[in-house]
């Protein structure tokens, strides 16, 4: 399993995940002409994608989905929610999967779990690669992490979380109140810390990649989001690679070889 992030934070999110020689996109967040030069740079033909998933229906996440979906004819995977949203593609590209629900693409498994974010009704996703069995968790904008997350997102081989903001420099800097109140909310945007606790209690020992995403570009600095993650993996005995998604360029996430280790019947229990 492989994967790219194309842009990441509020202007603009997508992501690509590859295995097995199949594709999806996960959130378009700019238009075709964008998308289309930050594919090439990776060497992604957008031809070659097999479905848009969509976490939710604001513009950082989806301003770019009605056009593509028109120029690629992908179908768009997405909750009902999201989808009452994006009036322009046809019925027959609409593919609703609720919370707690499963789909099985061309060479991955999808999941789906709700998060708490002020859309309609926001998602997060676990990928699992039918070639490989490598496990993907996938959590865009959440301003708290609900249970059913932290059971979905245990045993994964990489993630890829939102590291919004930084207590700190949100609290001093530059947002008037209110927006500062949506923000830290428990419908607004993950903190480092809030994110760093996730990543080291759903630690296990397939993990080897940890991907930031939507770092605020007043409230946060990657070297800062990247530490206070890594230092909390360090502290729970984890040893996997950390880096903050760039904002406006497209670059590899992770790249994860082999077949996965199948996870021991004891580590399976109660989840
Ligand atoms: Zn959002
Ligand atoms: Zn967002």
């Amino acid at each position: 399993m492989r994967a790219w992030t194309l842009g990441s934070g509020s202007s603009g999110n997508a992501l690509v995940v590859e295995s097995g020689g199949h594709r999806v996109l996960i959130d378009c967040g700019f238009g075709p002409r964008a998308l289309v030069t930050r594919l090439r740079a990776v060497g992604i033909a957008p031809e070659s994608i097999g479905a848009l998933i969509l976490t939710h229906e604001h513009v950082d996440h989806a301003a770019g989905a009605e056009r593509a979906q028109k120029k690629f004819r992908w179908p768009v995977i997405a909750s009902a929610g999201t989808l009452a949203a994006l009036r322009e593609v046809e019925a027959r590209w609409r593919r609703p999967i609720e919370a707690g629900g499963t789909l099985a693409l061309d060479g991955f498994a999808l999941s789906a779990v709700a998060v708490p974010h002020d859309a309609a009704a926001p998602l997060a996703f676990t990928l699992t690669a039918t070639a490989s069995g490598a496990r993907l968790g996938v959590a865009h904008d959440l301003g708290a992490v609900p249970d059913a997350l932290r059971s979905a997102f245990r045993h994964c081989d990489a993630l890829c979380l939102e590291a919004n903001h930084d207590e700190a420099l949100l609290r001093d800097g530059p947002y008037p109140a209110a927006l500062k109140a949506r923000i830290r909310g428990g419908r607004g945007h993950l903190a480092n810390t809030q994110a760093a606790a996730l990543a080291a209690e759903m630690a296990g020992p397939a993990l080897r990649a940890v991907v930031l995403l939507h770092l605020s570009e007043v409230n946060n600095a990657p070297e800062l989001a990247t530490q206070t993650v890594r230092s909390a993996l360090h502290r729970a005995g984890v040893h996997a690679a950390v880096h903050a998604a760039p904002r406006r360029t497209p670059a590899e996430a992770f790249a994860l070889s082999g077949v996965r280790a199948p996870v021991s019947p004891q580590l399976s229990l109660g989840v």
